[in-house]
Order: C-alpha cells, then structure tokens, then sequence
C-alpha cells in the first residue's frame, strides 16, 4: 500500500494565514483527507464548508460525582483535594475537578465516584473537495491533545482505506501538546510565519519541536513584503538551520475578500497570492517527493 503522505500546516501563533494556505491546498491537492487539528477554535469549516456525516462524542476523561445521599460530610474529601474542586459544602466542581481520584479513595463511605463526562465532538464530513475529519471541544475544556489525536487517527484510516495520496492537517497555534499530537508522525512540518520579530520567535519555537521530533521542516512566509527587511531575516535563519522557504506570499487583499464570500482565494480568480500559493503547493509536493 502506497504511504499517505502528512503534511502539518503550523505556526507559533495564530493569524499568519495557517488556515488560509491549509484550504487552498485542500482546493489545489488531488485525492486528500483534510484534518482540522485546531479543536480548540476550528475555523477550517468557515471556508471548506462541510456536511457531517458522522457525529462522535469524545470524553477526555473522569470527573468525581458526590452521591449527597451517602455522604456523611466528615469533609476528608475536601482536606485531600489539591485542585480546591471540593466546595465547602462538598458539592464537586466538575471544571476545576482534574480526575485524579484521590478523594474516592479517602471517602469513608463510598459516596464518591469517577464518572466519564463528555468534553467535545468529533466529526466526519464531506467537502466539495474531499472527506474532512474535524472536532469542537466544550469550552473551558481541557485534553485536546487527546482529541487532536482520534481526529487524526480516523483522518489516516480514511485516507489509507481510499488510497488517498495525502493527508493535510491544519495545526493548532502555540507549541504545547496539541501542537506535538498533529505533528507526530508527519512527513513534513510547514510553518508559516509572518515578517515581525514576533513571527520570526514563533517559527523559531516551531522549528524547535520539528527538530526534537524529527520532522522534516519548510517555510512559508506569509505577507512577505510588508517588511522585506525582517524577511531576509527570516530566510538567512532557514537557511543557516537547513530548513527550506517554499513560498513568499504577497500581501493581498484578495485574500481578505475571499473569505468574506467564503471561497479560498485560489477560488477567486487571478490574484497575486493565489498565484504564489499555487507555487508554494508544487513546492511542498516536490519536497515531500524528495524526502523519499
Ligand atoms: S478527583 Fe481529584 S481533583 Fe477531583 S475532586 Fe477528587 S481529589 Fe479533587
Ligand atoms: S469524604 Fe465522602 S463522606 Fe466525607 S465529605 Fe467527602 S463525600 Fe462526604
């Protein structure tokens, strides 16, 4: 069986255009399974516009339930709790509750108990331009590694059992564990960065885990020419630490106008960043060819 290719699309921060460029090679890419690994604020659907076709819930773990007809308030449990998610009425709270269990084990009179909760969904979809596997997580909630992960692992078991040649995931912002669960195990990191100082921190942070995970690494950067001057910046760093710029999009406000109606802007006719972005794609395909 021929290797689906995966392509993590991050950054270190959110609002370089990470989304943007993911849907524009869901659009470009040919027979690909499309992953939103941004659980915490998915907006992939905002311009891939999916039907769900497969609803999931998706518990990240347990919560301690007092049974108030049981408990005889001797108060141990809230002695014990090291999150303060006993109240001093000794109600639980569920969100501050962290699932460790030690209070079940101190209740005198078993009143405590774990109980699985439900902390988001998880979906299957169909896009105009091929299956898509995306999720939200309840708010305030925590595990989205976790969740990261099953999107992940049904987006590859799709892509594997229609023999899709790639696998495109939209990465969460920041560099914690959701970031590390949608790029274990992929083919190629593209970080795209924009030409601030704080864009140049970010990417360096990004490429810090590519690296300690193995994980070849290339660059975008986004907006290029509104500072030609911290871009070459940005290049002189890729390329002292072997990582390869596959694109330098424009500053367009194409872009921008094809969001409004909802389109890539690969969508929109002729325009200066769709253009480069078409480039960036053949880029990343003749990349990840070389990686072989
Ligand atoms: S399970 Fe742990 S965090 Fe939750 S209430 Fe019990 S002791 Fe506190
Ligand atoms: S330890 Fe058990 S009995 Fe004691 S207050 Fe907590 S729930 Fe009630």
């Amino acid at each position: 069986m021929k290797k689906v290719k995966q392509i993590a699309v991050i950054s270190g921060k959110g609002g370089t255009g990470k989304t943007v460029l993911t849907a524009c090679f869901a659009v470009l890419a040919r027979n690909k399974v499309l992953v939103d690994c941004d659980v915490d604020a998915a907006d992939l659907h905002l311009l891939l516009h999916p039907e769900i076709q497969e609803r999931h819930e998706f518990s990240g773990g347990s919560v301690a339930f007092r049974d108030p007809e049981k408990c005889t308030e001797c108060g141990k449990c809230l002695e014990v709790c090291r999150f303060d998610a006993v109240r001093e009425n000794f109600d639980i709270d569920p969100i501050a509750c962290e699932g460790c269990g030690f209070c079940v084990h101190v209740c005198p009179v078993q009143a405590i108990a774990m109980k699985e909760c439900v902390n988001g969904e998880w979906f299957v979809s169909e896009t105009a331009y091929g299956p898509m596997v995306h999720a939200r997580l309840g708010p305030a909630e925590e595990n989205s590694g976790k969740l990261v992960t099953v999107v992940r692992k049904r987006a590859k078991a799709i892509a594997e059992q229609s023999g899709a040649h790639y696998m495109i995931a939209d990465g969460p912002p920041g560099i914690g564990c959701p970031v590390i669960a949608s790029i274990t195990g992929a083919d190629m990191v593209l970080g795209v960065s924009e030409p601030s100082l704080s864009g140049i921190h970010d990417l360096k942070r990004v490429a810090g885990i590519a690296t300690r995970f193995g994980i070849r690494m290339c660059c975008v950067i986004n907006k290029f020419d509104i500072n030609l001057e911290n871009s070459r910046v940005l290049e002189d760093w890729c390329q002292d630490n072997g990582i390869s710029v596959v694109g330098r999009i424009p500053f367009d406000d194409a872009v921008t106008k094809a969001m409004v109606q909802g389109k890539t802007v690969v969508e929109f006719g002729e325009t200066r960043a769709g253009t480069e972005i078409q480039k960036v794609w053949q880029e990343v395909k003749h990349c990840l060819t070389m990686k072989e």
